[in-house]
């Protein structure tokens, strides 16, 4: 039987740009837009109480997804407000202490263009450049410490190649040095385990639609002890989320959320290890059947979901075009529109030909080995058609490959 005709095209490979909501959490969600659709500050009826008793649930669940206390928790829309409103909030908290803030090239760009408009009014911000496997180190992070900085934020886990900081001692450094510490933990959710009191982070931030959960919610992690982080909040009214994060709560988001981060929290053990063995079939795959492709970043500190791969000679655009029944995404999905080479790619270093030839495959809770050989498949016919037309590639295997790079191989 043709395998094809199993698989639901295209395949999607592309789970770090979203997630489909579980079935499960749906489930979980559907009574709060209907039976059960009180506003969670309402305390004066029965339907308020019920409202609220269901973010508390949530609270808990996405707390202990991130080893945190409920009242830790403040949700927002997603991500990029979590994003925003750790760095603009402590950065006009403590404008008195300070103005300077430590960051990386490789941040997701709601850290980045949120530190460029802070330069804006006059903060000073490092942009730490990762290694050439996208790694920054927590000596980097130290060195470039001065009396003035009041803020350090580094990811957790890269969005485009899955490289994993050390957050434990860059949070060991931030807690000596007395600098406060915020990491957007977007990807890293659910595939490596998190523990906000032992990575020593102040502030992290979380989406749900990474997480099976449903677009449009988030959270940000705000330490109350040791020390008690204050922030300034960027949005006014009625006092919600202890005052940070004013507005009526998405309470079937917040079930939704939560659902996904008990879910994430009993996959833990198993979920992972299937998709490093999925995602290294992937490359397995490639690397035996298409010759000079690199890998990008790290090759064992990343997520376990994630490949990004260049193929030399071939424009990751043209490689999309030509496997249409493959879900992936080049570049990255922001900037993607604007055909230049991948920013995070350029500060690891990558000459802009390998950017611009780079593609990223991300796996997730639904990929099966089924999809994974298919998309080898697709993905070495696709090379092979577009290098039959590269004259580029025509001389490099005459004279060749003499370039300095370090070209993939099947283990
Ligand atoms: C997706 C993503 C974001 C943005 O999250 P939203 O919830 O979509 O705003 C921020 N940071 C990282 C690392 C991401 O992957």
């Amino acid at each position: 039987m043709n395998v094809t005709l199993m698989l639901r095209l295209p395949i999607y490979l592309d789970y770090n740009a979203t997630t489909p909501v579980d079935p499960r959490v749906m489930e979980a969600m559907l009574p709060y837009f209907t039976e059960h659709f009180g506003n969670a500050a309402s305390r004066s009826h029965g339907y308020g109480w019920k409202a609220e008793e269901a973010v508390d649930t949530a609270r808990r669940q996405v707390a202990e997804l991130i080893g945190a206390a409920a009242k830790e928790i403040v949700f927002t829309s997603g991500a990029t407000e979590s994003d925003n409103l750790a760095i603009k909030g402590v950065a006009e908290m403590y404008r008195s202490n300070g103005n300077h803030i430590i960051t990386c090239r490789t941040e997701h760009k709601a850290v980045l263009d949120t530190c460029k408009a802070l330069q804006q009014r006059g903060w000073e911000v490092t942009y730490l450049s990762p290694d050439a496997q996208g790694l920054v180190s927590a000596e980097q992070v130290e060195e470039a410490i001065t009396e003035n900085t009041i803020l350090i934020t580094i990811m957790a886990a890269n969005n485009e190649t899955g490289v994993l900081h050390p957050i434990g001692e860059i949070g060991r450094v931030a807690k000596r040095r007395g600098v406060l510490f915020h990491t957007d933990a977007t990807q890293a959710a659910g595939k490596v385990p998190l523990n906000a009191e032992e990575m020593g982070v102040d502030l992290l931030s979380l989406s749900a639609h990474k997480i099976y959960g449903p677009k449009g919610i988030g959270a940000l992690y705000v330490r109350r002890r040791d020390p008690r982080v204050r922030l300034a909040a960027q949005m006014h009214g009625g006092g919600h989320e202890r005052n940070m994060r004013s507005g009526t709560l998405n309470v079937p988001g917040t079930v939704g959320f939560g659902e996904a981060c008990r879910l994430a929290v009993g996959e833990m053990d198993s979920e992972p290890a299937r998709l490093r063995e999925l995602r290294d079939r992937l490359e397995n795959g490639v690397f035996q059947r298409v010759e000079f492709v690199k890998r990008n970043g790290h090759p064992t500190r990343r997520l376990c979901n994630t490949s990004n791969l260049s193929f030399a000679y071939v424009e990751g655009e043209a490689i999309m075009l030509k496997m249409k029944s493959l879900a992936v995404s080049s570049g990255s999905a922001c900037t993607s529109a604007s055909l230049e080479p991948s920013y995070v790619l350029r500060a690891m270093g990558l000459p802009d030909d390998l950017g611009h030839s780079s593609l990223r495959f991300s796996l997730g809770r639904f990929t099966t080995q089924a999809d994974v050989d298919y998309a080898v498949e697709r993905i070495a016919a696709a090379i092979a058609d577009l290098r039959d037309m590269s004259p580029l590639y025509e001389s490099a295997r005459e004279t060749g490959e003499t370039r300095d790079i370090e070209w993939a191989s099947a283990k």
